[in-house]
């Protein structure tokens, strides 16, 4: 399941001042841009750029694929998503660019949201009064019962909104809308204050503030783990079925190299291990799959505002031979994760024929992994 990230920079908007475009405009020493794309690192993201900002677009966005936009915001997001088509995306998270801060805890909630709905977006309850107003007086009152302040990623199935678009007749003020004329159901998530869209120029004070009320908060986990060999044709590792001429000991899969990486994960998190969180004790965990293991660590990652920056797995074992399945591995890990295949390595050692690893009695698994929070 591959998640992949929109970022939408092709508005002219210049009611925050200044020549540029705002979301060109420095925050904190960069483009605002370049915060909101950070905030989604780790999955492939695509830049919905105008033509005159591509030269600007090249000094942020490494790695970032640069999709010009259209006449319109949903002509703009149209063409990213027919840009993603085909590639095996799953689900996709649409952001304004002009949202710099937005956390990893938003992220993880509109994520959570899509396991049940084809869609989730993030957004406020309304508590202040509302008011109608002209030319500086009120002139009446609104009930603010049911309203909500709506903000981005709005995430979605991506085969959903997809066809919601194609289908669409444009003039859509966002995506949400486009969902619902499709008759998707919208899960509303929890926004978050922080998460404010620049438009006025006091704006940036407001922004630059909150960043530097942050800091940057980085978190390195080991794991380790072992499992025997014992009578089976093949065994799982890091996701990827290896014919050999013994099996794993375990409960499950016995994915030595998915149970270290996760360990790796609540290591950083310094919230215990996969025992811990899915006790073999509990009959509903005994024989699960261990990329439900992997998945349940990234997400709290995510939900606790860390973006995963890289993951390094070493599988310690004689045979089988894991090189020509090291990539399918990456693959696999990638996927459970949604992190850019980039990010994460699997290499392996022999023991030198030492020890239990060398007597081909069981395959050993250390793993690490970087947890990032901007
Ligand atoms: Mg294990």
């Amino acid at each position: 399941m591959t998640t992949a990230a929109i970022i939408l920079a092709a508005g002219r908007g210049t009611r925050a001042g200044g020549d540029l475009p705002k979301q060109w405009q420095a925050l904190a020493g960069r483009p605002v841009v370049a915060h909101a794309l950070a905030a989604f690192a780790g999955m492939p993201r695509i830049l919905v750029i105008h033509p005159d900002d591509r030269a600007r677009a090249a000094a942020v966005a490494e790695g970032v694929q640069l999709v010009e936009g259209g006449a319109t915001r949903d002509a703009s997001v149209r063409n990213a998503l027919e840009a993603l088509a085909g590639q095996g995306v799953s689900r996709v998270l649409i952001h304004d660019g002009a949202r710099p801060l937005v956390s990893g805890a938003v992220i993880g909630r509109v994520l959570a949201g899509l396991d049940d709905h084809p869609a989730a977006a993030p957004a406020l309850v309304v508590s202040d009064a509302l008011w109608t107003g002209v030319q500086g007086l009120v002139t009446g009152t609104r009930d603010r019962t049911g309203l909500y302040r709506a903000q981005t990623p709005q995430g979605f199935h991506f085969d959903a909104i997809l066809d919601a678009h194609r289908r669409h007749g444009g003039g859509a003020a966002d995506d949400v809308e486009v969902a619902r004329a499709a008759g998707l159901d919208v899960a509303i998530v929890e926004g978050e204050e922080d998460n404010l869209k620049l438009t006025f120029p006091g704006d940036f004070a407001r922004a630059e503030a909150i960043l530097k009320g942050r800091g940057m908060d980085i978190r390195l986990g080991n794991g380790f783990d072992v499992h025997a060999f014992c009578e089976g044709d093949h065994v799982w590792l890091c996701g990827v079925k290896v014919p050999h001429s013994r099996g794993l000991l375990g409960h499950s899969d016995a994915d030595v190299g998915m149970h270290a990486l996760t360990d790796a994960i609540y290591g950083a998190l310094a919230d215990g291990d996969i025992g811990r969180h899915f006790p073999p004790s509990d009959p509903q965990w005994k024989g699960a799959e261990s990329h439900i293991f992997l998945r349940h660590a990234a997400e709290l990652a995510r939900a606790r505002g860390f973006a995963i920056s890289n993951c390094d797995v070493t599988l310690i074992c004689e045979r089988p031979k894991i090189g020509p399945h090291a990539e399918a591995m990456r693959e696999a890990l990638a996927a459970i994760m949604a992190l850019e295949v980039g990010r994460i390595s699997v290499k392996a050692t022999t023991s030198e024929r030492l020890g239990f690893t060398g007597r081909e009695e069981g395959i050993a698994a250390i793993a690490t992994a970087t947890l990032v929070k901007l």
